[in-house]
Formats: structure tokens, sequence, C-alpha cells
């Protein structure tokens, strides 16, 4: 699979089919493994911290989430299909999995959004089975791993306590936990709940959702000051390479 590396983090150049593709895969021949969707804020975490940045490329899939990781792509001249953000992804993988009837576990997020989020979605993917639900205020990791194992398991679980809580958890855990393949999905829960609302098409189409969330969640700011900082970095690694390239 061909790769794209942005600031040090390796992104699958996939479509989101190839990717649903790529996940179903794993789970018809039962290999373990989670799957990242890191936006511009999670790669600028890496930067200062090499062990996280391990853990996210130490993921089976790394979907660029966010159309900050696709203009840094281009400013780097490297090469990726377009988003595949975690909620286009995760509402596909489950349209496959009603279709073969899988299980899928729902962790993380605020006590009884996980089980609002099973409700609906058993009502747009009827065949998919929910094996269980947890929220993601757990005080041990163990006990989130005993809630999946005591469902019997799952073939999915969705893994949605935030970066970079989730993808420490999958990591240290994935060996522990009766499932196949873990997705690390953010505020998805949340989404798929109805508590929070997506971005009308309009403003995914036009690359602007996160001017709505901005909108919708104003006390993100601080954290969304980083995605000019990231395309500010992309650049300025940009013009360092040119110059590199340049002298020798
Ligand atoms: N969360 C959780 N456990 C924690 C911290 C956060 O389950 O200890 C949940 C939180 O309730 C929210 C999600 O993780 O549902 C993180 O959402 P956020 O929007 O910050 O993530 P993003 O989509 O931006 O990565």
């Amino acid at each position: 699979m061909k790769t794209a590396d942005i600031m040090g983090v390796r992104f699958h150049a996939v479509t989101l089919n190839e990717a649903v593709d790529c996940a179903m895969n794993r789970i018809h021949i039962k290999k373990k493994g989670y799957i990242v969707t890191p936006n511009p804020e999670i790669v600028y975490l890496t930067l200062d911290d090499p062990f996280f940045r391990s853990l996210i490329n130490g993921a089976a899939l790394v979907l660029p989430d966010g159309i900050g990781i696709i203009y840094a792509a281009r400013i780097l001249g490297q090469a990726l299909y377009g988003r595949v953000t975690g909620i286009d992804f995760a509402d596909l993988l489950m349209h496959r999995m009603a279709q073969e009837q899988l299980r899928l576990f729902l962790l993380g997020a605020k006590p009884g959004v996980a089980e609002q989020a099973a409700e609906n979605l058993q009502k747009k993917h009827p065949g998919l089975i929910i094996s269980g639900c947890r929220d993601g205020y757990f005080k041990d990791a163990q006990e989130a791993v005993n809630a999946v194992n005591a469902a019997g398991g799952a073939e999915v679980v969705f893994v949605c306590l935030g970066a970079p809580k989730q993808e420490q958890f999958m990591a240290e855990w994935a060996d522990k936990l009766d499932a196949t393949l873990l997705c690390g999905l953010g505020g998805s829960l949340d989404v798929f709940a109805g508590t929070v609302k997506r971005a009308p098409a309009v403003f995914s189409k036009l690359g602007l959702e996160w001017l709505y969330r901005l909108y919708k969640e104003p006390w993100r700011f601080r954290r969304m000051l980083k995605l000019p900082l990231f395309l500010l970095l992309a650049i300025r690694q940009r013009v360092f390479s040119k110059r590199k390239e340049g002298s020798s």
C-alpha cells in the first residue's frame, strides 16, 4: 500500500472504499490491528512526542482525517487521494458489517452517549449487531477490556476516547481484547448519538468543516490555532528540503 510521509506520520494513500475493503479483509482473515484517523491537531501532537508518533505509525491503517492533511500533502509533494474522515469510514464499515451481521462494540464518550449511538446505528444499519457499550470515563483500562470481553467480544470496537488516550489504549490492549479490529474515532459517538451535529455537506465540500465546528464549539479556538501553524510548518519543511536538494 502506498504511503505519504507528513512530518513523520505515515499516512496510507487510499480512497474510502479501499480503506473499508482493507478493514473487511482483515476482519475476514481475523488479523488483529488498529486503525487511526489523524487530523492536523494529532500530527502536531506527534512532533514533540516520538512515542505517540510510533503508536500512530504502528496502526494497520492511518487515514487522513481533515482537509489540513491534504493541503500539507500537496505542499510537501506527497500523494494522497483525498480525505477519508473517521465518520465516513465508520459509516461505510458499519454498512458492510451489517450485510454480514458482524458484531460491533462501542467504547467511549460520556455515560449514556454510546447507548444512544447504538440505538441510532442499529436503526440506520439493520443487521449490524451491537454487542455492547461502555462509556470512556473508566479509571482503569482493564475495566474497559473486561466490558468488551464480557459482552462476548466483537469483530470491531470503536474506541472513542480522544487523542492520545485512544491510540495508547488500542496499542496497549489490542492483544487482550476479544476483537479483531479497533478503530480510534475521537468524538464520533457524540455525532452518532446526535449530541454533536456534523457540518452540513456544503461546508465539507468546500473543505470548511473546521469553520462550522469552530462556530458550534468556539472553545476549540486554541486547539484550532494548530491548523495554520501546521500548514506553516509544512511550507517550512518544503522550503528546507528544496534548499537541501539545491545544495547537494
Ligand atoms: N472522552 C472519553 N474519555 C476520556 C476523554 C474523552 O471517552 O477520558 C471522549 C469525549 O467524551 C468525546 C471524545 O472522547 O466523546 C473526544 O472527542 P473530541 O471531539 O475531543 O475528539 P476529536 O474528534 O476532536 O479527536
